[in-house]
């Protein structure tokens, strides 16, 4: 089994410095940990560069003024933070988890004076590309949580809170065999997968929901940029879950940070049979992180 999360060497960045990685620890009075008042990112390196880092940090801030929250750093100085956490623990491939949280200064619903923290941890995750194996397709059972409404909770952020129906659905699914859940949106219009968006294809186009209720991935942006360069026309529209019959859909796949493009061969019943646009997009994007960190790569110093 891999070593528990709090139990690992190397450092974290937590509140501006850097700490070993066994003492980076909050109290258990935390109104993070009892609100929910905490919000993430996640994050990849290739090669030792984070892949459109920029971004990231940008969602992480706007997630924390959607709950209501300043991040007390600049975009430069986490930008910077995530970089050095990568480079001090030697990291060349690696997942990067940024969060911030309201602290412990007051224990109730209301937290108006309570310090808002951030820390950000780094650890490794191989960039392991297998085109074959990836190409067989994952099976996703329907959830039976739907996303919520916007006018319910603020479902641009990128929240712990917004997460509690992810591991629902996500144990639920695995409990059946199956490997992740497809969740509806509160109208019944398909949204994502517990930790990735999706998208569709048809007569050579994709079609993807409309992120008014689900997180607007940055894989999702990626992807939809990279289609565009091979000339293919991308529908974002509501897509009803009656849509998803067999027949209806040759091509189903997920784009996030850690799925990267992932081929769907199934959801609930329907199967989903080719994977030609799939299997473009997920080398399209193998490519462009690759690229990404390897234009940044130093070139080897030649004694
Ligand atoms: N939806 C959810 C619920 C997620 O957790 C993620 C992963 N962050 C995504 C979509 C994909 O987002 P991204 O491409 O920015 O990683």
């Amino acid at each position: 089994m891999t070593p528990a999360f709090d139990d690992r060497d190397g450092v974290i960045w937590m509140d501006g410095e850097l700490k070993p990685w066994r003492e980076a620890n909050v109290h258990v009075l935390t109104h993070g940990l009892h609100y929910a008042s905490s919000i993430f990112e996640g994050e990849r390196a290739y090669n030792g560069v984070i892949f459109k880092l920029r971004e990231h940090t940008e969602r992480l801030f706007a997630s924390a003024r959607l709950l209501g929250f300043e991040i007390p750093y600049t975009v430069e100085e986490i930008d910077a933070a995530c970089d050095r956490v990568v480079s001090e623990n030697g990291l060349v491939d690696a997942y990067v988890r940024p969060v911030a949280w309201r602290g412990s200064e007051m224990m109730a619903v209301s937290a108006q004076h309570a310090t808002i923290h951030v820390a950000i941890a780094a650890w490794a995750w191989p960039s392991m590309y297998d085109p074959a194996e990836k190409l067989k397709g994952i099976r996703l059972a329907w959830a039976e949580w739907k996303r919520p409404n916007p006018e319910t909770i603020p479902v641009k952020a990128k929240a712990a809170g917004l997460y509690m129906i992810c591991t629902l659905s996500k144990h639920a699914a695995e409990a059946k065999g199956f490997h992740d859940a497809l969740m509806l949106d509160w109208r019944g219009y398909v949204a994502e997968a517990t930790g990735a968006n999706i998208f569709f294809v048809r007569d050579g186009e994709i079609h993807t929901p409309i992120t008014d209720c689900t997180l607007d991935g940055i894989t999702r942006r990626t992807v939809i940029d990279l289609a565009a360069a091979r000339q293919l026309k991308v529908i974002e529209r509501h897509i009803d879950g009656s849509e998803i019959v067999d027949g209806a859909f040759a091509e189903c796949f997920l784009t996030g940070t850690a799925a990267e493009v992932t081929p769907v061969a199934s959801i609930g019943e329907v199967t989903f049979p080719e994977r030609t646009i799939s299997q473009a997009m997920m080398e399209d994007y193998a490519a462009l992180v690759r690229k990404a960190g390897a234009a940044a790569t130093p070139a080897p110093v030649v004694a």
